[in-house]
């Protein structure tokens, strides 16, 4: 029969979502649907040195930023719980006990110095076969030894014990079939005395096994764990029932080689997080996508691209066509460039799509911070639809559109130079007494009658109607100025020619 897709969103506490982290997100969340299965968050936070407070806040909002939906969680509860790691010691301390038992594991008490003193002595030391037999552990010393230092609290680990000279085979949807031999491996630590806490690599097998994962979808930077994941499966006797493994490609810097970094975002001006960040230590804050203005479902559909790709020449997809698109047979082994500029370039083509009101929506906060209050959201709405043809992040509405909800303070030096004339002023007066004169400002009209006016008096057409625009906006830019007159309130309008001619005069 086949298995029942449950899939696991896994990170560690340890700072903000990495827009990587979101992608694997996003990759087991589509996947899940796309099975109709389980889409699980756990959170692996055995490791207390590096716990950061907020971090799984932050984790929760950003998913559901985003819509990536979670079946089984901490919030969300389940059958499998607890999700979090540090409430599931006793699971793990009976794990561990599993394996020393079966002889799989042992203690080993060396001190942090002793292992230091068997690395300067052996060059490449590793703990494993060939040197595990010269060191203080379970294998060493008598039984009596052992049991005595335990009792009197000396600290100790416990460490897989690896067969040399093995070939392990790591299954993985999109790198197909992976060998390894296993004398390359350490005997890595499974547990420490000192927190009483296991490692990531128990811990994680353990929790896949009894949350019955099918799949373990994550990053290409676990891939070099697997090999060690196989043999522990095996240890406990759960090979039959391992999870398909699957290995995103890195992200890549846009520019150069490498992985993806902060220092890129900082660098080229684009968040590598998902939402804003505020560092709890340093107070230092780093740009998320939401405040930065970027639209949740462009930043999943830019997110889905980079690795992936529907097989034919599809780019703007919803949530539910990536679901019935999706598969990990269109997955890149190598790395996906971050082009962020495809990035802005999805959130441009969502923003158009979008329904004015609900892009006036998001653009209110940023219409609050420049202390603009007073006009409804018809109004807001009617703004926005003008120009977000020309707007790729939200918050790119405000230059393109300010003039909407604001009067020049200045105008634009240039335009005024080319298009401000001696008798402008005569000009735009005339203009105010027609404007006046206009019942009926819908843009149509109001074009057919100011048009008329200039016509019949032989005026130039581009100068006087440049020099309306630098009246009413402060320079030679926006929409259709008969659009624009016909959402502002034409009181509005007029006094705006007036003080452009006091201002300019000067
Ligand atoms: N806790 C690991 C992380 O932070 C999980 C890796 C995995 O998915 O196995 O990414």
């Amino acid at each position: 029969m086949e298995r029942k897709v449950r899939v696991r969103f896994a990170p560690s506490p340890t700072g903000p979502l990495h827009i990587g982290g979101v992608r694997t997100a996003l990759y087991n969340y589509i996947f899940a649907r796309q099975h109709g299965g389980d889409m699980i968050l756990r959170i692996e936070d055995t490791d207390s040195r590096r716990f950061v407070p907020g971090a799984e806040d932050y984790i929760n909002e950003s998913l559901a930023w985003l819509g990536i939906g979670i079946d089984e969680g901490v919030r969300e509860g389940g059958a499998y719980g607890p999700y979090k790691q540090s409430e599931r010691r006793d699971i793990y301390r009976e794990h561990v006990k599993m394996l020393l038992d079966a002889g799989k594991a042992y203690i080993a008490f060396d001190t942090p110095e002793e292992l230091e003193a068997a690395r300067a002595e052996t060059p490449n030391f590793q703990y494993d076969a060939s040197t595990r037999g010269r060191m203080n552990n379970s294998l060493t010393l008598p039984a009596e030894e052992v049991e005595r230092r335990i009792a009197a609290g000396d600290q100790y680990v416990v460490r897989f014990l690896i067969e040399p000279g093995r070939e392990v085979k790591v299954n993985d949807l999109i790198r197909g079939e992976v060998t390894i031999n296993s004398s390359i491996l350490d005997d890595k630590v499974l547990y420490k005395s000192a927190d009483d806490l296991p490692t990531y690599h128990l811990a994680n097998i353990v929790d896949d096994h009894l949350m019955e994962v099918s799949h373990v979808i994550r990053g290409e930077e676990w891939l070099p764990s697997a090999p060690l994941h196989v043999l522990l499966y095996e240890a406990f006797g759960w090979s039959d029932t391992m999870p398909q493994f699957v290995h995103l490609p890195l992200l890549l810097k846009p520019v150069g080689n490498g992985k993806l970094s902060k220092r890129d975002g900082d660098k080229l001006g684009f968040p590598v997080f998902p939402l804003e960040w505020h560092d709890p230590k340093s107070g230092e804050i780093s740009a998320g996508y939401r405040e930065n203005g970027y639209v949740p479902e462009a930043v999943v559909n830019f997110l889905a691209l980079l690795g992936w790709n529907p097989g034919d020449d599809s780019e703007v997809m919803s949530m539910q066509q990536l679901i019935d698109k999706f598969s990990f047979e269109h997955c890149s082994k190598s790395g996906a460039k971050f082009d962020y500029k495809k990035g802005l370039w999805f959130n441009h083509e969502y923003m158009i799509a979008m329904p004015d009101e609900e892009l006036a929506a998001l653009f209110m906060p940023v219409l609050e911070k420049k202390g603009v209050t007073g006009f409804t959201p018809e109004y807001v709405a009617k703004a926005v639809g003008m120009v977000k043809g020309r707007a790729n992040l939200v918050g790119d509405l405000w230059e393109q559109g300010d003039f909407f909800f604001k009067a020049p303070e200045t105008y634009a030096e240039k335009d005024v130079r080319k298009r401000w004339s001696e008798d402008t002023p005569r000009i735009m007066e005339e203009l105010i007494g027609v404007l006046d004169g206009i019942e009926d400002m819908t843009s149509a009209n109001a074009e057919k009658i100011v048009l008329g006016w200039i016509e019949e008096n032989g005026y130039h057409l581009g100068n006087v109607m440049n020099a309306f625009r630098l009246a009413v906006v402060g320079a030679c830019r926006g929409p259709h100025m008969f659009d624009i007159t016909e959402l502002m309130p034409k009181q509005e309008v007029t006094d705006r020619i007036r003080r452009a001619i006091a201002t300019i005069n000067r």
